[in-house]
Parts: structure tokens; sequence; C-alpha cells
């Protein structure tokens, strides 16, 4: 490649779809995306919609068969398992905060909450035991000791869709699965208030179940400040068991359920009873509309019953085949689960951990901390190769690197139960503190066929398929580049290009200058590419160049496929912004 640039050149094409980082938007309204995702899984596969018009004339037909009554004083017990997708942070939510969602859960579904003494005298006979009882699951699918919960680490925990169920998933016939996250994405891509997201029965076995985020789940920890009362699981299980949103998600439409009346649409905050009397028309609603009910938007403190005719709904459901339900609470099934009142011995841990920071200068330390989950661990053996000390016996050690390179982590979790041994390879990122590069111009085309070059690395920091490569199918110059493909498969993902160390103490006005090629994909999202500048060999960033969406594509076409730029489709961007790092 000929030498372009005064710096480095960096030649980079890449496709598609991509990370994007998100603005928060609080104007929305929409705190369920139960609806909108039926509708986008109707789109995809109209069987769907068949499969739920099916259900609602089959629960019909068992409702006029007697099947309330014939269920009446039956409990039906829930396996339920709780996926904490985690980068970390708070959202790696305690399994106390989880055991509090599940027993007021249990509250609501035996309406044996406090607060049922709220319920309007008017509805006092309409409100309903739903007499479902939930259970954190003791086996998982394949037998094995289980709290109920698994933890996994991934940054797809922030704008979450449904791209964060592959990461975890049980059989949804004989579990109840719930995804836990940071936050939602919404209609408009943005992390906004959405509080979460169930399936209803009828769809995809693999999205079966309930996103909710980490800050509505349950009512302590990370919830404690939520006047929300942990009730967005309990309308998330709502939509699970088939009830829709007692607006019928259009103005005075219908829910199917003939004791909730019609109502205009969504109540926001909590009303005052007796409430919007008779909005929809002459009679519809006498007593005013049932704002207290959980499958409203009120808050979750505002709420505080279902109805006979939704509990007739979900025990339909429940008495379906229609996505296994009716499997779910069997007796062979709960014994396979663990959640048929056996009582087993504590599990042992599966060992997890995570670094903090992960990039450093030689001679600094590092802390790992211990994400062990399921069964608490007792004692940790810690492995630092190129680390000093090189183990440790603590929960979070601090680690000194003195010598630049790339290092592993070994974690062995035990408790009285059994241990586990987790090797992450590549994890710990050591720089030189004196740049290796002090000769310029210095430029990097990727010629050698060496790639990453010498003293760079490629991170994918999210663990998701895609990572930075090397290619010869395209090229602004010479025979190569480096490109990312994120035409499928690789949203939300961050993805690190690493370079080595520059010595900039006698450049007066450094400026790194490189060209891109990028365009635009049908699917939706907003790729970002930044360029971030670090003097602590990457402990901490400041980013110098932020482009996405139209402003990152050098062609105005939208490319369904992979994009192979031409010679016309590459554009140079200068950063001039560099000079405080002069002398550096
Ligand atoms: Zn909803
Ligand atoms: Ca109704």
């Amino acid at each position: 490649m000929k030498k372009l640039f005064t710096l480095s050149s960096l030649v980079i094409f890449f496709v598609g779809d991509g990370y994007a980082q998100h603005d928060h938007q609080h104007t929305s309204e929409i705190k369920c995306l139960t609806q909108y995702y039926y509708e986008q899984a109707v789109k995809e596969n109209p069987q769907v919609a068949i499969n739920r018009n099916m259900l609602d004339y089959e629960v019909q037909r068992f409702l006029e068969d007697g099947g309330a009554e014939k269920n009446a004083g039956v409990i039906k017990v829930i396996p339920v398992v709780f996926h904490i997708i985690h980068e970390g942070g708070s959202e790696n939510i305690s399994k106390a905060q989880i055991q509090d969602q599940i027993n007021r859960l249990n509250l609501d579904f035996r309406r044996l909450n406090a607060d049922a003494a709220n319920t309007p005298t008017i509805f006092q006979s309409t409100a309903a035991d739903p007499e479902i009882e939930f259970r954190l699951a003791q086996l998982d699918p394949g037998g094995n000791c289980t709290d109920g919960i698994v933890r996994v680490f991934s940054h797809l925990t922030n704008n979450a869709r449904n791209n964060v169920k592959a990461l975890s998933y049980w059989p949804s016939n004989k579990y109840l699965n719930v995804w836990v996250v940071k936050s939602i994405e919404n209609t408009s891509g943005q992390a906004g208030v959405i509080l979460g997201f169930a399936q209803f029965p009828g769809g995809n076995a693999a999205t079966d179940g309930i996103v909710l985020r980490n800050d509505f789940t349950g009512a302590i920890g990370t919830a404690q400040s939520s006047n929300y009362a942990a009730r967005t699981m309990t309308h998330e299980v709502g939509h699970w068991l088939g009830l829709r949103h007692i607006w019928g998600d259009g103005a005075c439409d219908t829910d199917y359920v003939s004791d909730t009346p019609p109502a205009e649409g969504p109540h926001y905050g909590c009303p005052s009873h007796p409430y919007h009397i008779n909005q929809c028309g002459a009679g519809t609603s006498p007593n005013g509309e049932m704002f207290m009910n959980y499958m409203d938007y009120t808050i979750g403190t505002c709420q505080n019953m279902f109805t006979i005719g939704q509990k007739g709904v979900m025990t339909g459901v429940l008495n379906s085949s229609v996505s296994g339900r009716n499997n779910l609470w069997t007796s062979s099934n709960l014994a396979a689960t663990g959640t048929d009142g056996s009582v087993f011995p504590p599990c042992a841990p599966t060992a997890d951990f995570s670094p903090d920071p992960k990039y450093v200068c030689a001679g600094t330390s590092v802390t790992f901390n211990d994400f062990s989950w399921n069964g608490d661990p007792t004692s940790w053996d810690w492995q630092f190769p190129g680390g000093t000390p090189s183990s440790s016996t603590a929960q979070n050690p601090t680690i000194v690197y003195n010598t630049p390179g790339v290092y592993d982590v070994t974690l062995t979790a035990s408790n009285a139960s059994g241990s586990s041994t987790k090797t992450i390879t590549g994890l710990v990122r050591v720089s030189a503190n004196t740049g290796a590069v002090n000769i310029y111009p210095f430029q990097e085309g990727f010629e050698s066929g060496n790639f990453p070059p010498a003293d760079w690395f490629v991170d994918n920091e999210s663990f998701i398929t895609n990572e930075w490569e090397l290619t010869s199918l395209a090229a602004h110059s010479g025979a190569n580049s480096v490109y990312i493909q994120n035409a499928s498969g690789n949203t939300n993902g961050i993805d690190n290009l690493v370079t080595t160390t520059y010595d900039f103490s006698n450049v007066t006005n450094p400026q790194l200058i490189f060209w891109r090629a990028f365009a635009l994909s049908s699917s939706s999202g907003l790729p970002r590419l930044r360029v971030l500048v670090s003097t602590s060999c990457g402990n901490l960033w400041q980013v110098r160049y932020n482009k996405s969406g139209a402003t990152l594509a050098t062609t105005a076409s939208v490319i369904s496929s992979n994009f192979i730029p031409n010679a016309s489709q590459w554009d140079a961007d200068t950063l001039a912004n560099l000079t405080t790092y002069s002398g550096n």
C-alpha cells in the first residue's frame, strides 16, 4: 500500500447493522412492548395470529364447558427461571431481589396482596384469586442443581430486545423464562421507558417468556425506589397467560373479557375512582374505568386486581396445549424442575468474573470481580499468569501486571457442594508506558497480511459473533483493509480495534487520517464508529471521532446484503483535534 497519511493510515470498511449508543428519551408513553412484539411477530409469521385466534376460541369453549368451575381450588404451580443479563453493575441483581419478585407475584396471583382492600367496593365482587403460584426451579433442563437463576455477562443488557433471549433459554413448555436487563429498546430504537414485555401464547417457543428491567424487578435492591411495587411482572405474566390490556390496545377496544369495563385508553399515574364514567359510550362503564387492574398502565402501587373474567382466560390458557402452557404445572414437570416441594441442598457455584479495568499500563493493577452464580462460593482459587501475585484466594483480588502483553485468567469457585473452573483467554491487555512508535509519519495499511499487526489487538468486547478482520475483498489502495461484518447478527455489540501505543513527545501537531467505507443496511439499528484516544494505556478513553447512520455512510444506497465498496465509495477523515496529546 502507498504511504498516504501523515501519521497513520487506518483503512476500514464495515457493513450494515451495528452497535447503537442511544440517547435516553422519556417522551414515549408505551410502557410495555407485548402488543408491539406480537404485531411484529405476526408480520413475520401469520401463523402466530392464527394460533392466537384458535387459542381465543379454545378458551371460550373451555369456559362454556364449565372449565373455570372444574378448575376451582386447583392451585397451578409454574416453574420459573430468571436469566440475569448483566455487565457487572447493579443490574446483576441479588437473589434476594429475585425472591422478593416471586413473593410479590405470589401475593398478586393468590389475591393475598395487602392492597386488595384498595379495590373499589363496586369492583370487589369482580376481583379474583387466580390460584397460580410461581416457584424458582431447583433442577435445570439437564436435571442439574439450580437455584433458578442464570447469570450471563453481556452488553446486550443495554437496550435489550428479543436479542437477549438466545443468550440463555430453557424450554418454555417446562419453565417460565424471565430475562432481567439494564434497559429495553423502545419502538424508535432508543432506550426509553419500556419496563418490560412478554410474549403471548402461540408465538415462537425460542422467544417465549418475559423481559423485565432490573429496576422494576421486585421492590427491593435496584427496584427499591420504584413505585411499581413489582407489578411490571404481574402485568407481563398476565400477557404471558393470554390477557390483553384492558383498553384492548385501541380506543375503547375490547380485551375479550366481559367484567373489565371498556376503557378509552391506558391510564397513567393513579387516577381517582370513579374515573371516566361511560367514557366509551352510554352504559359502557357506569362505575368508571378499572384503572386499578393489573393490565392497565397505572403505577404498580395503584394496581390491585385481576377479575374473574381474566382468571378464566388464564385458567383456560393453562389448560391449553398452545405453547405447552398445560405442561408447565403437570406433576411430572414439577418433579422434573424441582418445584414439587422437594427440598434440595445448595448447588455448587458456576465460576464467572470480569476485570476492572481490562486495559492497563505496565506496572498498574487490575481488580477481578467475582460474578460466580448458582451456589454461593465459599472459596476462590485464582490463577494470573503474568500477574503479581500470580495467584490469589481472595474473592475480588487486585493484581499488578509489570510486563506488556495479553494475559489469561482462571478462576475456580467452590463451596461444600462442589466447584467449577472458568478460564478467559486474552482477557487482560497490558501496554508499555512508552509509546512503541516514535518515527513519523507512521502508516498502517494492513498490507503485510498479518492481522492484527504487532502490538495491536482485536477485542470482541460483547462476545458476539463478528469481530474486526482483515480482508482483501476491498481496499482504498493496495490490496487489504480491515472490516467488521455487521450486516447480520451483531446488533448492539461493541467491537474494538486497538492500535499499538505512539510516542508524541516530539510531535507538535499530531493528526490521524483514515479512510472509511460504510453503507446502511436495510435492517434497523444505528451503527456507530468512534475513534478514542487514551493516555492511560486504555484505562480511560476520550472520544475524538463519532459518526453514525447516514453521516457515517459513504454511499447513499441502502445495501441489503454484503457491502463491498468500489473506488468511489471511500471517504477520508482527518482528526486534527489531537494537539492536546502533543508531548505525551
Ligand atoms: Zn402490557
Ligand atoms: Ca373488557
